[in-house]
């Protein structure tokens, strides 16, 4: 049987949870979000939707630590992973520079921050002070270059593991955890007869995260449409119309990306005609769309890469589990947009210099960004503070945040499988 054909079952499934947590989240909106019935709706839909993401995170750390040893252990050859590391390193630059590009050329034409005068920025920036506060303080927390450079390689990586998902870790959380693996795999591949009942080791800690994932992604239709009513039920489409150009100028930024620099990229570089590789991968962005999450989306983009996609198993792996984290198309292109929208609500002119200042370290926070939902938001706030763009500002866009992290996190995941059907190859011919 046609593997595509198999898996359209529960992604029809997932895609009507979906409709209908927007559908009913809209309705309850209207209704009012603060009516008792409503209320205490959003709140029985609020706890099933995080009990349905912690079944998908509860797993992630053991996921990744085996599913990218695993990789590297089996790629083997430290030479051939040098070359699958650099593909997929150019085809990541080539595919988050462009879409910071896209997002900074469309905020620079349309302008969507003259539309919001700096006095009603700050009165709105006030509204939220204290998600705000939390989030400045999480910014200037941030560490220097040469640590984050020395943290790569995880001093006590149990320790890092313990911080990776909730962002307590004392070093470089997820980022590390992957040295961590990566180096695992190749000293694995070093002495792979010596390391054989290390491999079943992780074998099975990956059958067993696939396996609890799996129950979780059993419950996928009713949790992330839970997760979306909440959503819209608290939010509506009002918070959109208030701020309607900035989120038109992001919405139109991922629109650009998704239909026409993949097509072109896999137009160029794989074997996949677009229409069908969406197909394909279909399941992966619903999953993605409902969680906002491109960790809690890594198993079904694993498995939607090797089963739909028919891509090679372990160059799969490790392209995927290291994009999870590394490679945020969508986050980037956000990242570059806010900053620049902030600039122009409260009227600071930013010189050429300065705005390719922020296209690098959006390319570069697209890197850091934890895939988790709100990910971005302590990095845009570091981009705006480093060219002196007020970063209290950034609670002018919490309200529409978790709407359009929905889409950013489709981008972040159609990204990573876009580089594993360029690089990975075609894991039907052995
Ligand atoms: N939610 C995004 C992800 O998991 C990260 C972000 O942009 O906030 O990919």
């Amino acid at each position: 049987m046609n593997a595509t054909a198999h898996r359209s079952g529960p992604s029809r499934r997932l895609f009507i949870g979906l409709v209908i947590g927007v559908v009913c989240g809209l309705i309850a909106n209207r209704l009012g979000a603060d009516t008792p019935l409503v209320e205490q709706a959003v709140a029985v839909a609020d706890v099933i939707g995080n009990l349905f993401l912690r079944l998908l995170f509860v797993m992630v750390v053991p996921l990744v630590v085996s599913a990218l040893a695993l990789a590297v252990a089996e790629i083997g050859d430290l030479g051939k992973l040098g070359r699958l590391g650099l593909a997929t390193l150019a085809v990541t630059i080539v595919l988050s520079g462009s879409a910071v590009v896209i997002g900074v050329g469309l905020v620079n034409l349309i302008r969507p921050g003259d539309a919001l005068a700096a006095a009603r920025g700050d009165e709105q920036a006030a509204t939220a002070t204290a998600e705000t506060g939390r989030l400045l303080a999480q910014a200037t927390g941030m560490k220097k270059l040469r640590d984050i450079l020395v943290d790569m390689i995880p001093q006590n990586p149990l320790q890092e593991m313990v911080g990776a998902i909730d962002g307590s870790s004392k070093g470089n959380g997820m980022l590390a955890v992957m040295v961590f693996a990566l180096l695992l795999g190749a000293a694995i591949a070093a002495s792979p007869e010596q390391c054989r009942p290390l491999v079943g080791w992780l074998e099975a800690w990956n059958t067993v995260a696939m396996t609890v994932i799996g129950w979780g992604m059993a419950c996928a239709p009713l949790g992330a449409g839970c997760l979306v009513f909440a959503t819209v039920a608290r939010l509506g489409f009002d918070a959109l119309v208030s701020l309607f150009w900035f989120a038109f100028t992001v919405l139109a930024g991922f629109a650009v990306q998704l239909l026409l620099v993949y097509p072109v990229v896999l137009r160029t570089l794989s074997r996949f005609r677009p229409l069908d590789f969406f197909r394909r991968a279909a399941e992966a962005m619903q999953v993605a769309f409902g969680t906002s999450s491109s960790n809690a989306t890594l198993p079904t983009a694993l498995r939607v890469a090797e089963q739909d996609l028919g891509l090679r198993r372990d160059a799969a792996r490790f392209v995927l589990t290291v994009g999870a984290t590394g490679n945020q198309n969508g986050t980037a292109l956000f990242e570059g947009v806010v900053v620049l929208f902030l600039a122009q609500v409260f009227g600071v002119s930013l010189t050429a210099g300065q705005q390719l200042q922020v296209v690098l370290m959006a390319m570069l926070a697209g890197i850091g960004t934890a895939g988790v939902p709100g990910g971005s938001l302590p990095l845009v706030a570091v981009i705006a503070q480093s060219v002196g763009v007020p970063a209290e500002g950034i609670g002018l866009i919490l309200g529409v945040d978790r709407l359009l992290d929905m889409c950013r996190t489709v981008l972040n995941v159609t990204g990573d499988l876009v580089v594993a059907a360029c690089v990975a190859g075609d894991g039907r011919q052995g």
